[in-house]
Order: C-alpha cells, then sequence, then structure tokens
C-alpha cells in the first residue's frame, strides 16, 4: 500500500520514527510551504520508504516571491521528489487573497509542466474557480491527482475527462459522508488512490485521535466494501495506480 498523500512534520509527531516504521508500505509526504518542503526532501534522502511531493499551499500562496520560486525548482530536481503539491484554491477562511492564490497555483502548475512532474490538488470552498484553472491551463498534459476529493459525482466526471486521480482519504470512513461514497462507488478503481492526509482526517474507528499513515487501510478496506470487491484488489489496483501516476519504481 502506498499511502500518497501524509504531512510528516515534527511539530505534530514526537515519535515520528515509530509513525514512519508502524506503516508497512510507502508514503509520499506533502509540504506547503518552504519550511515543510525542506523537511519532505530530508525525510526522503533518510527514509528509503519515503516519497515527496513539494509546494506552496493556497493558505501560504502569499510566501511564494521569486526566490521561493527558485528554490523549488532547484528541489523539482531531487529524484524522489514525484509531485508538485499540495498547491490550489482554498477560500474557507475567506476570499480576500483569492487573486494571489490563483496566480501562485498557476505558476506552479506551469512549474510542474516544466519539469514534467504530476500536481497533487487542494481545493477547499473553490471547486468552480479550480476546475476553471485545470481546464485552461490544460491539466490532462501531466498526471494529476484531486486530493482529498469531496466535491459530487458530476464534478467528478468532469475531472476524469481531465485525465485526473482522486485522493479518498479517512472521510469516506465517516458516517455523514453520502457524496463521497457515491464518488467512489462511481469512480473505476483505476482512478482512485489511498491517502491519509496525515495528522488530519483519521478514518474511523479512530476518528477523534491523531492520524497516521498505518490507518491507510482503514480506507482500503472501506472502499472494498462500497465497490463490493476484495480489499486485496483495492490495495494492488491503488498501488499500480500511484506507482504508475508518480514514477515510482516498486512494483
Ligand atoms: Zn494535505
Amino acid at each position: 500500500m502506498i499511502d500518497t498523500h501524509c504531512h510528516l512534520d515534527i511539530e505534530d509527531y514526537e515519535n515520528l520514527e515509530e509513525i514512519i516504521n508502524n506503516m508497512d508500505g510507502h508514503m509520499i509526504v506533502s509540504g506547503v510551504d518552504r519550511k515543510s518542503n525542506e523537511h519532505v526532501v530530508k525525510l526522503c534522502e533518510k527514509y528509503e520508504k519515503i516519497y515527496g511531493m513539494i509546494g506552496f499551499h493556497p493558505e501560504f500562496a502569499n510566501q511564494f516571491t521569486e526566490e521561493e520560486k527558485q528554490l523549488l525548482e532547484s528541489q523539482l530536481n531531487h529524484k524522489k521528489i514525484v509531485a508538485v503539491g499540495e498547491i490550489g484554491l482554498d477560500y474557507h477562511y475567506g476570499k480576500e487573497d483569492m487573486d494571489v492564490q490563483k496566480r501562485v497555483f498557476i505558476e506552479q502548475i506551469l512549474l510542474a509542466q516544466k519539469y514534467n512532474k504530476p500536481v497533487v490538488i487542494h481545493s477547499r470552498d473553490a471547486i468552480a474557480d479550480t476546475y476553471d484553472i485545470l481546464e485552461k491551463y490544460h491539466i490532462e498534459k501531466i498526471p494529476s491527482v484531486m486530493h482529498c476529493y469531496s466535491s459530487s459525482a458530476e464534478m467528478a466526471e468532469k475531472f476524469l475527462k481531465l485525465n485526473m486521480k482522486f485522493g479518498i482519504g479517512g472521510v469516506v470512513t465517516f458516517k455523514n459522508s453520502e457524496k463521497l461514497k457515491e464518488v467512489v462507488r462511481k469512480m473505476p478503481l483505476e482512478s482512485l488512490l489511498l491517502e491519509t492526509d496525515s495528522p488530519y482526517l483519521t478514518p474511523e474507528p479512530f476518528r477523534g485521535t491523531k492520524n497516521e499513515p498505518a490507518n491507510v487501510k482503514y480506507v482500503a478496506e472501506k472502499i472494498a466494501e462500497l465497490k463490493q470487491i476484495t480489499v486485496e484488489e483495492v490495495k494492488k489496483q491503488t498501488t499500480e495506480n500511484a506507482c504508475k501516476l508518480f514514477h515510482i519504481p516498486i512494483m
């Protein structure tokens, strides 16, 4: 199994070594700003089973200066940095800096295209603008993922047409997530990736505690139940999907 999206910041885990050992499989750790991007590169170098993605999350869009962009470009040459992410739009806490968010999102999509890397997208309360930008900038040219997908099945069809994959996490195990369950039932297994978004969004039955990559198995179990197939099939296909998309040479 591969947890295709987690955050392993030292501030969140005193026992990081143990958390990494707990995971029976690989992890793709996500950066959100300069500090976490640098930490991701270090983790990739220290642990065989860790790969990384780097980028500026919309919350930190205003920190994305020309200097940061150059640093990001140099980090993208690292062989274990497999994607640009997480990048996108987040209007949850207000729309004041919408224009900055959009500009930084577009700049990073263009970077990914320049370096031929997949992109991993964060979109919160901004699905229409996210779609417009992805369509306009031809996201179908490179592999891409809607991380922690939370919109409708109808929207999912549109993203699928742009050749995008869907990161499915702990939310799918929640009682009140019927919309996401419908997406999982309708989308082909070939378009799904497993993720935890640790330390957030802990799946049932551990909701309320701090999440960790090893919990990705509960997401696999729920997807198997929803699609009425075996957990082994889910694990095998989603691992294959992730290896292919991120060019991870483990299968
Ligand atoms: Zn994330």
